[in-house]
């Protein structure tokens, strides 16, 4: 049982027109009694809830002006007596006011203590707490797409409806239990391997999702590469229509990756603009060329720059080592040269800009795919595809036993693959977890 009362700034903390100051726990309206003075006739533990009232907030030393809004046990979003208080975002008012409510009884909350209350509370399920932080971390719209699903729990529906069917399966080995040959029915065998198999079904279904819902949520990895002075510093910056990468005309100048995010399609793309990954004497050069290797290796896709009126050599190096690899072949400088491969896949120009929209589209076919629906529902978490591997293997094990094995063993690998289940939705999960998820939290979340 929770019985005191937290309190938290929930807006970032910076001049702004308004924050808001969080108040969660059994003394929320007794606090807001004591530092509320409302306009009109209505007190504060008169308040009627979710509404908002105009009053001045007595802060630590000071007075503002602004609205304060009590939202009544169970209904609010931590399940908990809450109140917030709207003042106007300057930080030392902002400030102030939580002090008051520290110094009122109330105690600063952790990282996602509200989160955490409304999920012990039962509000939301665990996935849905971390659908919430996804969402809130994101910085493109496919991200938040992603989160949302998780959010309004229809992963945790579906990891519902799963353990449903299971609890049916070990209802039917329950029951056979009582019979002496220590073995199914033969009608109960088909049930249970029917209805585990179609669990199979729909986590291999889920699990199919991933690659695409993880890149929808981190974003794609594009690597830039290409012996120096081909242009690549040139493209980042023009893709990203400003400039950050350093460009020069003397050969492995671009010794540290350059990094740029941008937008395509609602997906967030995020490019590094690598040193040549040619061999180099030089010892600064050489680091590029080893960070090189490395991004090459953790890249969704490669993006290989030639000038097609410089075509060498190393250029043919360099292709040996990513033409097995996700990889757009891109002939830069067509304002000079009219240049022709076979295995282009985009003629560009950097400096005139040209063809840039195509490469882009190119960029989205071959890292998320075209005709995909953003608005479909994708597995996008580590835990969650982990977890659910770990069910598909336990429920694997009990239909490849049945009639091998004893009932009671059976029944276990059928639990151990309900439990893993339950640690989506947080049904199983174990302390460690619930504190390692609220831990990615910030205060006043
Ligand atoms: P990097 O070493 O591959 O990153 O190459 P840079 O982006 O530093 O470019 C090397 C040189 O090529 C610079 O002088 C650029 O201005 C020039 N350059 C880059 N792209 C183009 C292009 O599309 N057309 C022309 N004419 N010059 C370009």
């Amino acid at each position: 049982m929770i019985n005191d009362t937290i309190s938290a700034i929930s807006t970032a903390l910076s001049a702004s027109g308004v924050a808001v100051i969080r108040i969660s726990g059994p003394s929320a309206l007794n606090i807001a009694q004591k530092m509320f003075i409302p306009v009109g006739k209505t007190g504060v533990s008169d308040f009627e809830p979710n509404k908002m009232y105009v009053g001045e907030i007595e802060a630590d030393g000071f007075k503002d002006y602004g609205m304060c809004v009590y939202f009544k046990a169970p209904k609010s979003f931590t399940g908990e007596d809450s109140v917030e208080f709207h003042c106007h975002g300057g930080i030392a008012i902002t400030k102030g006011v939580l002090k008051k409510t520290l110094s009122l009884g109330a105690r600063l909350a952790t990282n996602g203590e509200f989160t955490k209350r409304a999920f012990l509370n039962g509000k939301l399920s665990l996935s849905s707490a971390e659908g919430l932080i996804d969402m809130i971390n994101s910085e493109s719209e496919s991200g938040v797409k992603a989160g949302y699903y998780l959010y309004r729990e229809k992963l945790t529906a579906e990891i519902n409806a799963m353990q449903d069917d299971i609890t049916d399966v070990l209802a039917q080995i329950d029951a056979d239990m009582d019979f002496p040959e220590e073995d199914l029915e033969q009608t109960s065998t088909l049930a249970v391997e029917n209805t585990l198999n179609s669990v199979v079904q729909k986590i291999d279904a889920l699990l199919k999702t991933y690659r695409t819902g993880r890149t929808l949520k981190n974003g794609v990895r594009v690597a830039i590469v290409g012996k120096p002075n081909t242009g690549k510093s040139s493209l980042l910056n023009a893709l990203l229509n400003y400039d950050k990468a350093i460009v020069s005309d003397v050969a492995g100048t671009t010794r540290d990756i350059v990094e740029g995010n941008l937008d395509i399609n609602g997906v967030r793309f995020n490019f590094s603009d690598t040193a040549g990954i040619r061999e180099s004497g030089d010892k600064v050069e050489e680091m590029g060329v080893s960070l090189s290797k490395k991004v090459l290796s953790e890249s969704d896709v490669i993006l290989f720059v030639l000038d097609g009126g410089f075509i060498t050599q190393e250029d043919e190096q360099i292709y040996s080592l990513v033409k097995d690899k996700n990889l757009i072949v891109a002939i830069n400088k067509t304002d000079k040269n009219d240049y022709k491969d076979d295995r282009a896949d985009v003629y560009v120009s950097a400096l005139k800009k040209h063809n840039l929209s195509q490469l882009k589209e190119l960029l989205f076919e071959k890292s998320v795919g075209s005709g995909l629906d953003l608005n479909g529902d994708f597995l996008c978490e580590e835990r969650h595809f982990n977890a659910l591997l770990r069910a598909k293997e336990k429920l694997l094990s009990a239909l490849n036993s049945i009639g091998l094995v004893t009932l009671d063993l059976l029944a276990i690998d059928v639990k151990d693959g309900w439990d893993a289940l339950g640690e989506i939705s947080g049904r199983t999960a174990t302390e460690d977890i619930i504190n390692d998820i609220f831990s990615k939290f910030c205060v006043g979340k």
